[in-house]
């Protein structure tokens, strides 16, 4: 296609809500280094991950006969004001899955009418597909990938959530940051290391190498067993997800706050608080989270995180509040009784971390929580 007809298709995406849209050769060179990630167990036990690498490293394998990508970058920064909160920042929105699906099949059907072609020509992904949008975004010229392993706009800073289009149409494409490694991660940082010594786990087992198994992201939302208890403390108040290594990237300066128009707002959940978090019922969790992509770690979940963080909030000796300590400590304390081994392993230690050793083993026999069963034995214990 002419760069005419790539413009005018830039300007519709575009006015469907799109921030970035940047045009990939479908055979360009993008970063290969997966295959050695997983390799070394980085995915901890995301196992679609290593199924369908394949497919990430080949869009042939994904769309026979696919001449070019279409990144697409939605801009989610919500200004300074909502720093520091509980929650991953993206997760302070609706469910990106859900609003930016729309708009990529609105996306197709233009793509159908200004290119004289079928839905049977493209395919579209946002998140969960089979595709390394981070490694098509650097080779469309995006960003780059920085060394906190995400893309780097110099526009949005690492703000942009990604999506991509497959599509069998060869369009001229855009220039890559960098035109001879396009993939280099650290392309534009520099001597700057801020990424790599912010995280509070250190998950970083090289510059732009997430350690899955030690990513607070992986373990708040993917990981639906124990937390390692080595771990737990450095989770600090959060409960879905983690932003540190991108919050703290000097590239952000550039950013201005997200349009809004793929993603309504949900600021509102930053105001939670952890005790109202550990009330949580099932129709609790629904309907405060319906629509937000927090309920994917779903409310076992939500209460472990929440458990680990009062556990943090409130260790011994930390209390500012104790009104608001009592009131989190009768709820580890019903949770300690709960249904999820899960649940009752991580309020035990939270009872345990809040009260003190003796105090929390007193409370727990008070509130008949200490009868435990062989999986909350073992927490207790540090096998799990
Ligand atoms: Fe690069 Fe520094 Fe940003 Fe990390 S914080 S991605 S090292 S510029």
């Amino acid at each position: 296609m002419s760069v005419e007809q790539r413009e005018r298709l830039r300007g519709r995406l575009i006015e469907l809500g799109f921030d970035v849209v940047r045009f990939a050769p479908a055979n360009a060179a993008i970063d290969r280094g997966l295959r050695d990630w997983l390799a070394a167990g980085n995915h901890a036990d995301m196992d679609w991950l290593a199924r369908t690498a394949d497919k990430r490293l080949d869009p042939q394998l994904v769309l026979p006969g696919a001449a070019a990508v279409i990144v697409l970058g939605v801009n989610y920064w919500p200004g300074r004001e909502v720093a520091g909160t509980s929650f991953a920042r993206y997760a302070l929105h609706s469910d990106y899955h859900d609003t930016i699906q729309p708009a990529l099949k609105a996306a197709g059907q233009v793509l159908e009418e200004l290119c004289a072609i079928s839905a049977t020509d493209y395919r579209y992904y946002v998140d969960a597909g089979p595709v390394l949008e981070r490694g098509w975004a650097a080779a469309a010229g995006v960003g780059f990938r920085g060394k906190n392993g995400n893309i780097i706009s110099p526009r949005h800073g690492n703000w942009l959530l990604l999506a991509a289009i497959l599509v069998r149409v060869a369009f001229t494409p855009d220039e890559p940051l960098c035109e001879s490694e396009p993939g280099r991660t650290g392309l534009h940082c520099g001597k700057c290391r801020r990424c790599l010594d912010a995280c509070p786990t250190g998950a970083f087992s090289a510059p732009g190498t997430v350690d899955a198994r030690r990513c607070i992201s992986y373990h708040t939302i993917e990981n639906r067993g124990f937390v390692p208890r080595a771990l737990r403390a450095a989770f600090e108040a959060r409960v879905f997800g983690c932003d540190e290594c991108l919050a703290v990237c000097p590239w952000n300066g550039f950013a201005q706050v997200g349009r809004s128009g793929l993603l309504a707002r949900r600021h509102e959940l930053a105001q939670l608080s952890l005790v109202e978090l550990l009330q949580l019922t099932p129709e609790g969790f629904r309907e405060v989270f319906r629509g937000t992509a927090v309920k994917r770690t779903k409310l076992v979940g939500l209460l472990r995180n929440a458990c680990i963080a009062a556990g943090n909030v409130w260790c011994a000796g930390a209390a500012s509040d104790l009104k608001e300590r009592d009131a989190a400590v009768a709820e580890l304390l019903r949770l300690a009784r709960h249904e999820s081994p899960v649940v009752r392993g991580h309020a035990v230690w939270a009872v345990r971390r809040v009260l003190g050793d003796e105090a929390g083993a007193a409370a727990l026999v008070e509130a008949r929580a200490a009868e435990v069963e062989p999986a909350v034995l073992a927490e207790f214990e540090g096998a799990a």
